[in-house]
């Protein structure tokens, strides 16, 4: 503080400064000290000799020198405030830490309150910056944007939205419920079907998922160009 209260000074040619702890200055004089704290004090140390001279002195504590005393007291003052009023400069690796979960954080938000996208939403609630890399005929299924007749239907490529079986041909009636999908639905290893998260979160059933998709693949009728 003594320091950068220096640079504001213009008429003056040299500087004394006193300081009653050893340890600092020792650690100021150590070349290979790296603390943020002590480099920061270096940096505005030789701002302030790129001025004037500036000269570091050790004094006793407590022996009655008056700037160490009025410097003593104003330590003491500032032990009753909530901050020490010195930011840590953070490393760049907590920087890039620090944008990354907040960035994380704001898609998460977007994602979760998104009306797009909801049936992969079901599949993978959360975000993540690692790529998931799936096969077409799984990512048809994570995503509905596969050959699946409500799909097609969505687009106005199909006349209806229905299966060969009669009820709504998505996702969601394959997995669940259509009579065509049946001995592949029996082998998926799962409690409650609707939890689709914890569906794909095992290997085994990925393969079966697809079985699935292949055979939803296979006996949708191709759309007519
Ligand atoms: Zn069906």
């Amino acid at each position: 503080m003594a320091l950068t209260w220096s640079l504001s000074l213009k008429e003056v040619k040299s500087i004394n400064l006193y300081s009653d702890s050893r340890s600092a200055l020792q650690a100021l004089a150590d070349p290979s000290n790296t603390s943020e704290l002590v480099l920061e004090v270096k940096r505005i140390h030789e701002l302030a000799m790129a001025r004037r001279s500036v000269f570091l002195h050790w004094v006793k504590a407590h022996v009655g020198y008056l700037g160490n005393e009025l410097a003593d007291e104003s330590a003491k003052e500032a032990t009753k405030l909530g901050n020490v009023g010195w930011a840590w400069k953070k490393p760049r690796s907590r920087i890039s830490k620090d944008l990354r979960d907040v960035t994380l954080e704001m898609w998460q938000t977007r994602w979760t309150s998104s009306t797009k996208g909801r049936l992969t939403a079901k599949f993978m609630p959360d975000v993540k910056l690692t790529t998931r890399l799936y096969c077409p005929t799984i990512t048809q299924v994570l995503t509905g944007h596969g050959r699946f007749p409500a799909y097609f239907n969505r687009f106005g490529l199909a006349a209806n939205a229905l299966c060969q079986c009669g009820e709504i041909g998505d996702v969601w009636h394959y997995l669940s419920s259509c009579p065509t999908t049946e001995f592949m639905r029996r082998q998926l290893r799962t409690n409650d079907i609707s939890d689709f998260r914890a569906l794909i979160s095992d290997p085994h059933n990925m393969y079966w998922i697809q079985q699935i998709s292949r055979h939803v693949n296979d006996i949708t009728p191709t759309i007519p160009q």
